[in-house]
């Protein structure tokens, strides 16, 4: 029988990205790194490598750059900290894993990847995470590692604006107003990967800081497995970017896989009716890169860009931005 084309998508974000803020060798930074980042996984494919380490070397190169929202370049929480979440899903064997809320971490998407190899569990959490992280021997990265003067920027912004949308309600704390305040000006950067390789499994990984000035233990969809993340061989493989209220709520990587596993709906039509149409609906922005068991790739979103790259067996990589390049 003939195998599929081995084929790799990564995202690194969507949200409050702007061709008015961001500058032409901005740009091309991000560009530059993804591009790096699609390429390390193909290389891993190419070499008869699995789609787990695919998923986690091209996730490991963002997580290591400032420029996205997940290892080095975390977001800040409220307090002023950094709490990671991260989550992997192996398409074979359905076995996945997740951390949230870790602190020290410096790539938690390798940490999730031991929980699900060398744990029964699925999920850990905050202190327990790290607990067995020291267990696993993984180093430990001081809170000051994924300090930026950019990212502390971003903060105070926010805490102003959401002051002024929550004081808007004479002065009381309005959750309604911080969430729609969230939704329209949070940043996102996210990080994920899906890919299929020459045995047709499937993964999925995604790594995130969660979101700026989140607040008491807050976490968002991307260690939730069937939210920000879901892999099911002769299905699909989806990583999630976005509002992750909305994402967990909508069960957003699983509703696709169901509309693809049973509604024989084609991967570029489940991502888009789940993204532009049911997302939009809700009020929940961002989007998804996923891949089917053929190594077909949609990514859709719904926000003006969404940092990602595709490459295909054979192909070079198509690194983008915005809805059109
Ligand atoms: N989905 C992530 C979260 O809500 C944020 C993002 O994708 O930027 O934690």
């Amino acid at each position: 029988a003939q195998t599929p084309p081995f084929s790799i998508a990564i995202h690194g974000g969507a949200g409050t990205i702007s061709k008015a803020n961001l500058t032409d060798e901005q740009q091309q930074a991000y560009r530059d790194k993804l591009k790096q980042a699609v390429d390390a996984g193909y290389k891993v494919l190419e070499h008869g490598g699995d789609s787990l380490t695919a998923v986690t070397t091209a996730i490991n190169i963002l997580e290591d750059s400032p420029l996205f929202n997940a290892g080095k370049g975390a977001v800040y929480t409220y307090d002023g900290g950094h709490e990671m979440d991260a989550s992997i899903m192996d398409g074979r064997t359905l076995n996945a894993g997740a951390v949230a809320g870790v602190k020290h971490i410096k790539n938690p998407i390798d940490l999730a990847r031991a929980v699900m190899d060398k744990s029964p569990h699925v999920m850990l959490s905050g202190e327990g995470a790290e607990e067995f992280a020291l267990t696993q021997g993984f180093d430990f990265v001081p809170v000051t590692y994924f300090d930026s003067d950019a990212r502390y920027q971003q903060l105070l912004d926010a805490k102003a604006k959401l002051k002024q949308a929550e004081s808007n309600q004479e002065g009381k704390a309005d959750y309604q107003a911080s969430l729609n305040y969230l939704d329209l000006d949070y940043k996102f950067g996210t990080v994920g990967a899906v890919a299929l390789d020459k045995q047709g499994n499937l993964a999925a990984g995604t790594s995130t800081g969660g979101m700026t000035v989140k607040r008491f233990g807050r976490i968002g969809d991307s260690p939730v497995i069937g939210a920000g993340t879901y892999a099911e061989n002769q299905v699909c493989a989806v990583s999630a970017t976005g509002h992750g209220e909305y994402f967990i709520r909508y069960h957003v990587a699983g509703d696709i896989c169901a509309k693809v596993k049973y509604q024989q709906k084609s991967i570029l039509q489940a991502a888009d009716e789940v993204i532009n149409q049911r997302l939009i609906t809700a009020g929940g922005t961002g989007g998804v890169i996923a891949i089917d068991q053929r190594g077909n790739i949609a990514t859709p979103f719904n926000t003006e860009g969404m940092y990602r790259a595709t490459r295909k067996q054979g192909e070079q990589a198509k690194v983008m931005i915005w809805q059109d390049n």
